[in-house]
């Protein structure tokens, strides 16, 4: 067991050999990527969260050099437009929301501030919307004595240089690339393991483990194992995409958009060198033309290339890692991407991969914990994308209108009701989303709280207004003293002219 094949060379694919490179010892364990120039990358995936600089980091990349090479630019959160109603917004923000105090989150504070009219919008208390509104960025760390919290953030970056930068990394740290495009799947009679890859140049590829990587194909896992799809359609029914670059425009704001559309929404991700722009749409209710067009007319600056339509389906494969093969990326599943969570996703996955490697034939115990791991992630991480849909204020447009009376998930459904009836979120274990992401899209989205903790109300009338202002004027003091977020781009990390 120490030869792997990544099969794939896309986001996945490179971020999968990076990883092995920086963790395992090449002079032991052999790993080849073999990719297909002719099929290409799907190329799209160019917002994350946080945790993405939790994986640089374990490569040891350097955050500047790293922004330069992907013309990337700082993310703070996601400005939901039209969600909650047409004319509303909300921003769901990386970081805490205000402070707690005393054994309560803040929400109840907030939830009792704004009942005695005390508060303002739930984005005045939480630093990275403030920033975000403010165009500003800068790196905060959390000083031992302040009150103010750290300011987490992510990368909005081209998909492409992100692969070619993570592909430069790979080989240097011993991984070898093999391009050709694959052709049939050769399986061991007796286990029934993949075990060579037949390649259209006639070439050949043994393994003991591989690591699908080949996208929605999942030409191993799917194509070649068998392993089924579970579709969740039913909730999510976005199932295409087409997509768009356009030249830079200012300011270079540190947030994704994501604006609700007729029958799905579109995104907005500004880069050093352009602007990414896609429209998600549900094709039963509109044709690509017409989704192309409605992006088209909205779009700001140059359109640079031909829009692309991409098709897809939200669910997962039934088992993530099956006989000696494990998916990774596309080819194990998708959450549509209004959460920007498939390179998250992606990056865990490495990281299993590498909590569960084998020493010796592949045991089917620690198939079963891995998958059971994958499941619990990539469900949670669905519901919370679910609740923006079902939580909609556009009332009058059939999908909206659907997707608000749909029947939910049943943990979905008692998280929305527990929130409805005391203001109260549980995280459950590890969880991707926090109390703040949930609370920012709930009372985002216009799920009002019927209460608070009682313990809320041991403040005096006094207390809570200046606990709620100092929060709010640290915060907003603290966004304007930060550079402008393309100042700071300009000065860090600047990335010159892209090449031809
Ligand atoms: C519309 C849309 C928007 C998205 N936005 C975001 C976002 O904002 N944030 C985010 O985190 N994620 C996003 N994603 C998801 C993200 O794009 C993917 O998770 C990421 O790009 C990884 O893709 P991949 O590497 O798994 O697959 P791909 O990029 O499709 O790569 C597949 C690889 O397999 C190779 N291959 C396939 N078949 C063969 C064969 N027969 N022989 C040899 N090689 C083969 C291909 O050549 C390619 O190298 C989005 C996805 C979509 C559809």
């Amino acid at each position: 067991m120490n030869r792997i094949v990544i099969v794939g060379g896309g986001t996945s694919g490179w971020m999968s050999a990076a990883a092995l490179a920086r963790f395992l010892d090449l002079s032991r364990w052999q790993v080849t990527l073999i990719e297909s120039d002719e099929i290409g990358t799907i190329g799209v995936g160019e917002a994350t969260i946080p945790m993405v600089r939790n994986f640089n980091q374990a490569l040891g990349i350097d955050e500047a050099e790293f922004m330069a090479a992907t013309q990337a630019s700082y993310k703070l959160g996601i400005n939901f437009e039209g969600w909650g109603g047409f004319d509303q917004a909300y921003i769901h923000a990386f970081g805490l929301v205000g402070r707690g105090l005393g054994l309560l989150p803040f929400q109840h504070y907030w939830l009792r501030g704004r009942a005695e009219g005390l508060a303002g919008p739930l984005g005045d208390y939480v630093l990275n919307a403030a920033a975000a509104h403010a165009g500003r960025f800068a790196h905060v760390e959390r000083a031992p004595d302040s009150p103010l919290p750290p300011m987490p953030y992510a990368y909005h970056l081209d998909a492409t240089l992100y692969a070619r930068y993570l592909r430069g990394y790979a080989e240097k740290g011993g991984v070898v690339r093999r391009e050709g495009r694959i052709v049939e799947v050769q399986r061991h009679g007796e286990s029934g393991d993949v075990a060579v890859l037949r390649l259209a140049d006639g070439g050949e590829l043994a393994g003991d483990l591989f690591v699908d990587c080949s996208g929605f194909r999942s030409l191993l896992l799917g194509e070649a194992l068998g392993v089924g799809y579970e579709d969740w359609g039913q909730w999510l029914a976005c199932d295409r995409a087409v997509a768009v670059p356009t030249a830079r425009t200012d300011p270079l704001v540190p947030y994704t958009r994501s604006v609700a559309q007729r029958a799905g929404w579109r995104w907005r991700i500004p880069l050093q060198h352009r602007t990414g722009n896609g429209h998600v749409f549900c094709s039963n209710l509109m044709s690509e033309d017409e989704a192309t067009r409605l992006l088209l007319d909205q779009v700001d600056g140059q359109v640079l290339a031909e829009p692309r339509v991409i098709r897809f389906r939200s669910g997962r494969r039934t088992r993530f890692w099956d006989r000696n093969v494990v998916a990774i990326g596309l080819a194990s599943g998708f959450i549509e991407p209004l959460e920007s969570t498939a390179i998250h996703l992606v990056q865990t996955a490495i990281s299993r991969l590498l909590d569960f490697l084998p020493n010796g034939p592949v045991a089917a115990a620690d198939r079963d914990g891995f998958n059971r791991l994958a499941l619990f992630e990539i469900e949670k991480i669905r519901d919370f994308v679910i609740l923006h849909y079902a939580a909609n204020g556009r009332n009058g447009e059939p999908f909206w209108d659907h997707k608000r009376t749909m029947e939910l998930p049943q943990p979905l459904a008692e998280r929305i009701a527990m929130f409805r009836a005391s203001g109260r979120i549980v995280r459950e274990h590890d969880e991707l989303f926090d109390v703040p992401g949930w609370v920012q899209v709930m009372i985002g989205q216009g799920i009002d709280p019927q209460g608070w903790h009682p313990l809320a109300d041991q403040l005096s009338i006094e207390q809570l207004g200046g606990f709620l202002d100092t929060v709010k004027d640290a915060y907003a003091r603290d966004a304007a003293r930060m550079p402008s977020h393309a100042d700071f781009i300009a000065r860090y990390c600047p990335a010159g002219a892209p090449d031809a």
